[in-house]
């Protein structure tokens, strides 16, 4: 028996009218599939559940939070199954209780960690499309937990590994994953093919289409992943591991952030233990320090020291550095018209040369880089706001992504 896992959410189950488009998709891999659907509650729904919490108490219980907001899979899944019966189809909902989806963690972030396969089974075997809620289980005092916003996305994979299907199609409000913002640059290409860790990286683009967390739930099961539209009939990006893909391209995608702040202390001593003390006290509280560079001090006394956080953590780091009495600097200035351009691909593993051609285009471009961070499958720059659609665009066009 091939199994297939389709999740649907948002607004591909918006109306009554979408949820009659969606048994037509369902019905289309009846012919070839064993088929188990996992949906999400109607756009808006959820919110409007969360509102009424509010309404009540804005410290409104948590375990009573999870039993209010995951009721509008219920909806969802009842009129999907309710849709097929009557065109011919043998379907049936499950609330998650009743299989039951084993959850473990705390109420509003719980996860996944068992799921009972046998009805669904002898359903399937017996040819029903079992349509599943998303977003939700019980826990051991059986009580209904939910696993964090979107999901169902978690949910889906979830099933995919345990019934060991073929693969889970994400059904979406989008066409898949692109090489850069279709937003921002009109010749992004939609992505055929990505890894999971690549994927990963471009979640600046890739968290509109899929939760990052779920990316990763679904590296670490080796779980296949195509996003697709429920509008559309276009094929979507099929997400998998790096072995399956062959690619040509040296780069995959083109990311960009836009809450990234620049901070730069000047004449600070050049001495070990003074990038530990500067960094330590903003770890204790949380404040995550992405690119960091320091120069050479001219004098083997001084030195300048930049590093980049997320603008929000910006007041907080300020007032950490000035009451830190273990350093000495001689000024603190900050830019928040900052934006970090990566470069992604597994292709320049094997691929020497992509720093400087990366580099080269940005100069051409007169484009100065501020700082530079790499991994394996990546190099970042920091560059001036102003500058992020020129260094797309021509990068983009320098890594032949124009042309898929
Ligand atoms: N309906 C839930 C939410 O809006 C779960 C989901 O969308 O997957 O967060
Ligand atoms: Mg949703």
């Amino acid at each position: 028996m091939k199994i297939i896992v389709l999740k649907f959410g948002g607004t591909s189950v918006g109306s009554t009218s979408r949820i009659k488009k969606v048994a037509k998709i369902i019905a289309k891999y009846k012919k070839k599939y064993s088929i188990i659907v996992l949906s999400s509650a109607m756009s808006g729904v959820t919110n409007n559940l969360i509102n009424l919490s509010k309404k009540i108490s804005k410290d409104f219980s948590d375990s009573e939070y999870d039993v209010l907001v995951s009721s509008g899979e219920q909806v969802s899944c009842a009129l999907i199954a309710g849709e097929l019966i009557n065109n011919g189809f043998n379907s049936r909902s499950w609330v998650s209780w009743q299989i039951p989806i084993i959850t473990e963690g705390k109420y509003k972030f719980s996860r996944i960690n068992k799921i009972n396969k046998s009805q669904i089974m002898s359903y399937l075997k017996k040819g029903g499309i079992p349509i599943v809620t998303g977003f939700q289980g019980i826990n051991n005092k059986n009580r209904i937990t939910t696993i964090g916003r979107g999901g169902t996305d978690a949910s889906a994979i979830m099933f995919a590994k345990f019934f060991n299907a073929e693969k889970c199609i994400i059904y979406t409000d989008v066409e898949g994953v692109y090489s850069t913002d279709p937003n921002k640059l009109k010749s992004a290409k939609k992505i055929k093919v990505i890894s999971y860790e690549e994927m990963l990286e471009m979640a600046s683009l890739g968290a509109k289409v899929m939760q990052p967390h779920s990316i990763q739930d679904a590296r670490l099961n080796r779980v296949d992943i195509e996003v697709r539209s429920s509008f559309t009939d276009n094929e979507g990006t099929l997400i998998t591991k790096r072995k399956n893909i062959v690619n040509n391209k040296i780069i995959t995608g083109i990311s960009n952030t836009t809450n990234d702040a620049k901070v730069t202390l000047l004449g600070v001593k050049d001495k070990p233990g003074i990038a530990a003390s500067i960094f330590k006290p903003l770890s204790d509280n949380s404040i995550n320090v992405d690119m960091v560079v320091q120069n050479i001090s001219a004098n083997g006394k001084e030195t300048d020291l930049t590093f980049t956080i997320k603008s929000d953590d910006l007041a907080k780091t300020k007032k950490i550095i000035f009451q830190n009495k273990k350093i000495n600097f001689r000024d603190l200035i900050f830019d928040k018209n900052v934006s970090k351009v990566s470069i992604i691909g597994v292709g320049m593993v094997t691929t020497p040369g992509v720093t400087y051609r990366m580099f080269q285009t940005l100069a051409k471009n007169k484009i100065n880089i501020q700082v530079i961070s790499t991994s394996e499958i990546k190099i970042s720059v920091l560059i001036d706001k102003k500058n992020v659609r020129k260094a797309i665009s021509s990068l983009h066009k320098e890594f032949k992504l124009n042309n898929s």
